[in-house]
């Protein structure tokens, strides 16, 4: 849309920009089309827009053949909307942009989310959209010029920060262009920039605790000029050798660590055993014969290289409102590492029934205890990876304490999310999963 189009538009829906909803509507069509090109958006793509206003954007996004939902806030511009794309494979919701359920995302193939964002809430709609367990492909913003550079911040720069260290955890974040107040109607007050995330492979971000990586970040920047050593006296006992394992000098300061050295940082200084429980014990299992009758005991990797037949349990969990709890598997895991499981699930252990490991497993791994009801058997085969597992159903709201060298995150979702992604993306799941699902799924209707 150019100048006069806009102006048009605006009159023609009665409409005068609300500064309170950050309305600056871009007139030069050749940068929205510039713009949607560092997308690479095509046909087989799932596009979220946040904000489309007038539709600068999401007419460009739509030509391409993608997918569309977009979600405005102006119920006004929502019916501007409706009728300008009613032809097109597109949705306009009216709704505030933080209240949407971004677990719909996990869903989704492609996913790639865009929008000129109203500057008065980008950073939270920058959260809501872009934090971890990251659900995009692809983020491409319009945000203020400091914004921008803020995200895309180098260490020992002034931009650099907690906010910088947060969103780049999980993905690159490239400053692409600047942008001049005078492609916007009305001109806003500040120049603009566009920002483009790309998710970072995620088997090389062996963070041991994100809460823990966040709180530290947070408060070494919460006083820039003074130096960590002293900032973090409480948490570090030695400050000269943990300097010295991070190759960070002994007067470092928040800004002068790197993304990878605040890692080895959080991880080094987090409370946790030293070694990843799943692989530190020398536990363990019953082998079994095809009809699950004890034929002996063998240790972990005898089973695993073996292809021995053995016992589990997977675990189902429901909040109150239905929703199941799913748990990422952490990148430390020896196998799956980094898909989504069941709530809790693990290994019968010698000397141990199925029932007992369900609720020791509940425990280490939720930390918490409930009543729990069988409500099958899955056979051993090779779906299974030779376990006989029986699946259990109990209920609970959370909130729940994991550790964190086995889980990366736990969240529950709605069934129909659930259904929709393993149909959508059987591969974010690990296969033990895949299989007490189905059987859930056949059982408790
Ligand atoms: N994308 C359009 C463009 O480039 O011309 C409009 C961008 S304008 C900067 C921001 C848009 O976001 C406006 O249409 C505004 O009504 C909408 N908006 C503001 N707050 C919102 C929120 N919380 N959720 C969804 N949309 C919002």
């Amino acid at each position: 849309m150019n100048l006069s189009q806009i102006r048009t538009a605006l009159a023609q829906a009665g409409i005068r920009p609300a500064k309170k909803l950050g309305q600056n509507f871009l007139h030069d069509q050749n940068l929205a089309r510039w713009i949607i090109q560092q997308g690479q958006i095509t046909g087989e793509d799932f596009v979220l827009e946040i904000g489309p206003g007038l539709g600068a954007l999401s007419g460009e996004i739509v030509q391409r053949g993608a997918r569309l939902l977009a979600l405005e806030k102006d119920a006004r511009l929502v019916d501007f909307l409706r009728e300008k794309f009613a032809d097109s494979k597109c949705e306009i919701r009216h709704c505030d942009a933080l209240d949407f359920d971004t677990r719909t995302l996990f869903a989704e193939r492609n996913v790639k989310v865009v929008g000129n964002l109203p500057y008065y809430v980008a950073s939270q709609l920058l959260l809501h959209f872009v934090d971890f367990p990251s659900r995009i492909s692809l983020g491409l913003f319009m945000l203020q010029d400091e914004m921008a550079r803020r995200l895309s911040a180098k260490p020992r720069t002034a931009d650099y920060g907690a906010l910088t260290l947060r969103l780049q955890l999980h993905h690159h974040v490239e400053y692409l262009r600047k942008i001049p107040r005078t492609v916007f109607v009305p001109q806003p007050e500040v120049a603009s920039a566009i920002v483009r995330f790309t998710p970072r492979d995620q088997s090389r971000i062996e963070i041991f605790d994100y809460k823990f990586f966040r709180e530290i970040v947070r408060h070494g920047f919460s006083q820039r000029r003074k130096q960590l050593r002293n900032l973090l006296a409480p948490d570090v006992v030695n400050w000269e050798d943990t300097a010295r394992k991070i190759r960070a000098p002994l007067t470092a300061r928040a800004e002068e660590l790197s993304r990878e050295q605040w890692i080895e940082l959080a991880n080094l200084i987090a409370p946790h055993d030293a070694k990843p429980a799943a692989q530190a014990g020398p536990e363990r299992f019953p082998i079994v014969d095809e009809n699950d009758r004890e034929i002996g005991t063998a240790t972990r990797p005898e089973v695993h290289e073996n292809n021995f037949r053995h016992r589990a349990v997977h675990i189902l969990i429901f909040n109150g409102i239905g929703e199941l709890l799913l748990q990422k598997r952490s990148p430390w895991k020896d196998r799956h590492p980094l898909l989504w499981d069941s709530s809790a699930a693990g290994h019968v252990e010698a000397n141990e029934q199925y029932d007992e490991t369900a609720d020791r497993e509940l425990d280490e791994e939720l930390g918490v205890a409930a009543e729990l009801r069988p409500i099958g058997k899955l056979q051993a085969s090779e779906k299974t990876g030779q376990e006989f597992i029986v699946v259990y159903h109990g209920e609970h709201n959370g909130p729940f304490r994991y550790p964190s060298e086995e889980i990366s995150a736990v969240e529950f979702f709605p069934v129909d999310i659930i259904n929709r992604w393993v149909a959508n993306k059987p591969e974010d799941f690990a296969p033990g999963f895949l299989e007490s699902w189905r059987l859930a799924n056949a059982n408790l209707a």
